[in-house]
């Protein structure tokens, strides 16, 4: 496949040339657009001048970190809904979990397999394009604008981590609808992931406490033995 320009755009950012080769060879063949950064700075700039549709992000990078990055790129308006992938040779669970407060939307630890990257850059953009078709949806006072990224509730503006933000489109597409937590993790994190249902409730409970922030009631039901759903039912 050919890149084209309606192609994604994936921003590779690593300081090691053998690891950006692998990932620019494969990631063209699959026919996405690719650009790259060698370090953080270079990384920041490119991020907000071309808005790359997804960003591989090196956990150890000479100067500013990753995880630093990935926090700056969080702060700025332009680009704190881009998708994040870390690339880190860490494993260990402490720091898995430091990479997803930070603001990434997944963490691949090194080595890994080609293959199972690009499932997951496949889901995470499944995931992530969809917002792009610039529908709002609106549930009673909450209301939803994919394009600008934008989530409010009556007049005030909710402050959601990417996560929580894909649940509440998953859950405004279909305002009482139950959802299986099986059924979340594959709408919201995507099928080739592992995530335990244990983080589909600790993302839930995220949301419902940003969305009852303001005062209003609590518009997620547990459904007991089923899952969630968007209702006051
Ligand atoms: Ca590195």
């Amino acid at each position: 496949m050919k890149a084209t320009i309606d192609s994604p755009t994936v921003l590779i950012v690593e300081d090691e040339p053998s690891q950006i080769e692998v990932l620019d060879y494969n990631l063209a063949a699959e026919g996405y657009a690719v650009i790259k950064a060698m370090d953080g700075d270079e990384a920041i700039l490119l991020a907000e001048e071309q808005l790359p549709d997804l960003i591989l992000l090196d956990w150890m990078l000479p100067s500013v970190s990753g995880i630093e990055v990935c926090r700056r790129l969080r702060k700025m308006p332009a680009t704190k809904a881009i998708p994040i992938i870390m690339l880190t040779a860490r494993s260990e669970e402490g720091d898995r979990v430091r990479g997803l407060d930070t603001g990434a939307d997944d963490y691949v630890v090194k080595p890994y397999a080609v293959k199972e990257l690009l499932a997951r850059i496949n889901a995470l953009l499944r995931r992530t394009s969809p917002g792009k078709v610039g529908q709002i949806l609106q549930y009673r006072d909450i209301r939803l604008d994919p394009e600008n990224h934008k989530a409010t509730r009556g007049d005030k503006a909710l402050k959601l981590g990417p996560t929580e933000f894909r649940l509440l489109t998953t859950f405004l597409e279909k305002p009482g609808r139950v959802w299986s937590r099986e059924q979340l993790l594959d709408r919201v994190w995507g099928r080739d992931i592992e995530v335990d249902f244990r983080t589909v409730d600790v993302h839930v409970g995220r949301l419902r406490k940003n969305l009852t922030a303001g005062g209003g009631d609590d518009p997620i039901r547990t459904v007991r033995g089923m899952g969630y759903a968007l209702d006051d039912a």
